[in-house]
Parts: C-alpha cells; sequence; structure tokens
C-alpha cells in the first residue's frame, strides 16, 4: 500500500556578520580552536549579551525575501539543555514571538512555479563544535554565539525529488541575498527535514525528524529511505516511533537516535537579560536598502520575458555572474537571443575549457560589449568569433586588439575589394560570358573565388555589393 507522503524541513543558515550574535567576538571559522571567545559567549556569570544589529538586518532581508511578516518587536527566550558544546547550558533563541511569521517561498519544479508556506523564522545563536579524537573529545567554542537564522516550513512538500530541488533553490536564495557564506561543507547552511505517512493528504502521521543532512543529495537519499522504512512499518500494522533519527552516509540507513523532545523539555523561558525591544526604523531601513534579487523572480523574468530555454534560463540563474552579464548585455541595447545564445554557449563553454569562471577572468563588460558589435557590424565571422571568445578566455585582450593582433580583421574598404574584384573577373572571362548570356549561377562562382582569393577575409555582404557592381559594368559596357 502506498501513503500520502508529508515532508517539512528545517532549515539554518549561518548570517555572515562580523561578530557574534551576542558578543563582539569575531566570527570567524578555520581559525585555532578557542581562538574567538570572550566572557559573554562562555556565559560567565555576570556577562550581559547585546543583540547583533548587523545580524537583525540581515534577518529582515531573508524574511522580506520569503515575504514573511516582521514582528513588531524583538523577543529573545531561553531554550534550556546540557551538552558540552554549549559552554551557558542554554541557548538563546526565539520561541514565543519569532522576528519572521507567516510567509511563502517559491521555486521552480516540474516545469511550473510552486509555493511553500514558511511557518516561521527565528534567531539564535549556535552552539560550539566537538572535535572527536580516538580517545578523547576536544570542544572549539568558536562557533559557540554565531549569529543562526533557523526557517521552518508547513510539511507541504510531497517527495523527496521536490524536496531536494526546492532545497536547492532555496540555498541559491541565499547565495544571492548574500547573507551568508552558505556552505554546507561548513555547515553554514544545514537542514533538518521532517516526514510524516498518512492514509490520506489530510492529515498527518507520526513525524520523523531526520538530522545530519550535510549535502542536498543526502536530504533526497534519506527521505527515500524513512519512505521505504515507515511503509514497510505501516504495512505489517506497526507504529511508527516519533523520533529523532540520524542519516548514516556510510550505510546509506537513518539510524534512531532519540526519542522527539517535547517543547516542555527546553523549559523555554524570556531571556531576561535581554529586554523586549522594538525593531527601530533606522534597522528596517538598513535592510531595504539592499536591492534584492531572487533566483526564482529571475529564472521566471528569463523564461517569460526574455524568452529563453529552460536550459539556458537555468544557467543564468545558477551562474549568477553569468546572469547578472547578460542583463548588463542586454541593457546596452544588444539582442537578447544571441547574447544568451553567446554566453551561455562559446564563452561558458571556453571558460570551462581553461579552467575557470567569469568572476575568476577579466572579461569586462567593455569587452563583451564590444565583441556583440563585431559581430553586429559583421567585421568578423562565425567561425573567427568562436576563436574570438577562446582567446578572450585566454586574457589575450580587448576583441579588437586580437582581432588586430590575430589579422582576424575582416576587409571591408571598397577599394582592395574592388581590386579582388577585378583580378576574379579578369581571371575568369568565360563566366563573364556566361552571365551576359543570362546565367544565374555566374555571380555565385565568382563570389566563391573572391572569398577564396581573400582567404575568407572580405566581409561577404559587402564583397558581394562591391563584385556585383563590377560584373555589371563588364557585362553592361560589352553590350
Ligand atoms: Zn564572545
Amino acid at each position: 500500500m502506498s501513503y500520502c507522503v508529508h515532508i517539512g524541513l528545517e532549515i539554518h543558515v549561518h548570517l555572515n556578520t562580523n561578530t557574534k550574535m551576542f558578543c563582539g567576538c569575531r566570527a570567524q571559522f578555520g581559525e585555532e580552536a578557542n581562538a574567538y571567545i570572550c566572557p559573554v559567549c562562555m556565559g560567565l556569570p555576570g556577562t550581559l549579551p547585546v543583540p547583533n544589529k548587523e545580524a537583525i538586518v540581515k534577518a529582515i532581508q531573508i524574511i522580506d525575501s520569503l515575504q514573511c511578516k516582521l514582528a513588531e518587536t524583538l523577543v529573545f527566550d531561553r531554550k534550556n539543555y546540557f551538552y558540552p558544546d554549549m559552554p551557558k547550558n542554554y541557548q538563546i533563541s526565539q520561541y514565543r514571538q519569532p522576528v519572521g511569521g507567516e510567509g511563502k517561498f517559491s521555486y521552480y519544479y516540474a516545469g511550473e512555479l510552486r509555493h511553500i508556506a514558511i511557518r516561521e523564522l527565528h534567531l539564535e545563536e549556535d552552539a560550539g563544535k566537538l572535535v572527536h579524537a580516538e580517545s578523547e573529545s576536544y570542544v572549539d567554542y568558536n562557533r559557540a554565539g554565531y549569529p543562526l537564522v533557523e526557517i521552518v516550513t508547513q510539511p507541504e512538500l510531497r517527495s523527496p525529488e521536490e524536496t531536494e530541488a526546492m532545497i536547492r533553490q532555496f540555498h541559491k536564495t541565499i547565495q544571492y541575498l548574500d547573507v551568508s557564506d552558505a556552505t554546507m561543507e561548513e555547515g553554514s547552511f544545514r537542514c533538518d527535514a521532517n516526514i510524516s505517512l498518512s492514509k490520506d493528504a489530510k492529515t498527518l502521521g507520526a513525524k520523523v525528524e531526520i538530522k545530519n543532512l550535510n549535502s542536498f543529495h543526502f536530504v533526497k537519499k534519506a527521505l527515500l529511505f524513512e519512505i521505504e522504512r515507515q511503509t514497510e512499518l505501516l504495512n505489517e500494522g506497526m507504529p511508527v516511533k516519533l523520533e529523532t533519527r540520524l542519516w548514516n552516509a556510510n550505510k546509506d540507513i537513518t539510524e534512531g537516535m532519540r526519542s522527539k523532545e517535547e517543547v516542555h523539555d527546553y523549559r523555554y523561558f524570556q531571556e531576561p537579560d535581554i529586554p523586549e525591544v522594538s525593531i527601530s526604523q533606522d534597522v528596517i531601513k538598513a535592510a531595504k536598502e539592499k536591492k534584492l534579487v531572487l533566483p526564482v523572480s529571475r529564472l521566471v523574468d528569463l523564461l517569460e520575458q526574455y524568452r529563453l530555454s529552460e536550459q539556458v534560463a537555468m544557467i543564468f540563474v545558477d551562474e549568477k555572474e553569468f546572469g547578472d552579464m547578460f542583463y548588463r548585455l542586454c541593457e546596452s541595447g544588444l539582442e537578447a537571443q544571441a547574447v544568451a545564445q553567446w554566453l551561455a554557449g562559446d564563452l561558458r563553454g571556453s571558460l570551462s575549457v581553461v579552467g575557470s569562471t567569469l568572476g575568476d577572468v577579466p572579461i569586462r563588460f567593455e569587452d563583451l560589449k564590444e565583441f556583440f558589435e563585431l559581430l553586429q557590424e559583421e567585421l568578423i565571422s562565425g567561425r573567427k568569433a568562436k576563436q574570438l571568445i577562446h582567446a578572450m578566455t585566454e586574457g589575450k585582450g580587448s576583441p579588437r586588439n586580437i582581432l588586430k593582433a590575430e589579422g582576424w580583421t575582416l576587409i571591408t574598404d571598397e577599394v582592395s575589394i574592388k581590386t579582388m574584384a577585378e583580378e576574379v573577373c579578369d581571371t575568369n572571362p568565360t563566366i563573364i560570358e556566361q552571365i551576359k548570356s543570362g546565367s544565374a549561377k555566374g555571380v555565385d562562382f565568382l563570389m566563391g573565388a573572391l572569398m577564396r582569393l581573400s582567404k575568407g577575409q572580405i566581409q561577404p555582404q559587402r564583397g558581394k555589393e562591391i563584385l556585383q557592381r563590377v560584373v555589371d559594368e563588364r557585362t553592361e559596357n560589352s553590350r
């Protein structure tokens, strides 16, 4: 028997602030253990936490991007539990009044725009990090007190595949907002998934939470495994235990970790050391100063306004620097389809050959604009244009300089072309005779000869015009 699947996510995002959430310690990873700690983030008696304005500004930017309701006042709560990585034995979090209320996240899946409801967004501090050696464990408190935003979705996702697609796009959104390093390997973007199976879509089954999902791929694999495990239990008439499970990437299974803690286990109460304050207009203004570009709106724009293919649009969303360049070039008046084709095709291909991307290579906007102008003016052939793009990715300079240095510039001046056209006519008197007697193909033949003579360096349209004039003169004179 198959069941209705309900999947929800809790997404944790480290904010890329200069300092920690409640003290002035640097928020810095990968340095010497316990280099950035102070009495506040160690929770020593007599110290007082002070909320970090930069973190609140960045949280509001996420809130705006999710169309969540912003709370009027900032209230923190203590979440009490003991664990060695948390020196205070409580975490400052938000429980009764999260800073962000209901909202939604839009994403693209199976060829359509979909939405998932966001239940809340709250601000909190991270714990430290335990490092396990062979017979001892060590603790590094550099991460203790890091500003963290937790986003909780409603359990509205219906499949592991859709969940993976959604979380990837959420991650991309955080990168666009530039509020976090968002690297999964370093733990600055983490997510827990909860899943329940039920007989009908309206009711939820027993909720199982899966932790330790440090790659997008694991999210999907763990959920697929859980669906199979829970389906088997339900088919046998056994109850699914309400619990927290861990993904074991070595065995490709989830394993029971602990029975799910209940809210009352945490003995939440309002953080007495931080007074409730209203969120000032100053802070809100600072958050709104930055224009937010969201990947999903960019995707819809590229598909609907610019009529790009889904494949190319996805490239311009996933690789933001290409998308940014596309928009800049289009705004300068160039034709969108041609720009899209060259950026997503040859430019991206050439860059991958030299093992770099647009951001690393000094290909300036001005150079690309010049490249497209050369194409538009037909000053370069299609084949040479490909070589030109490649030369640009190798850092050989501006397009016009490369053309000159390589001798790829097409000949456009009238005198040179006319001289060559005369020569072609002189060496092919029989063709001129054929044209006189009405052969239509004669001119094409001469055009081929002209291109060969110039080694393909004549701009074709210009060459044809001038050749026709020379042929006309000769055929008319003799009449
Ligand atoms: Zn500190």
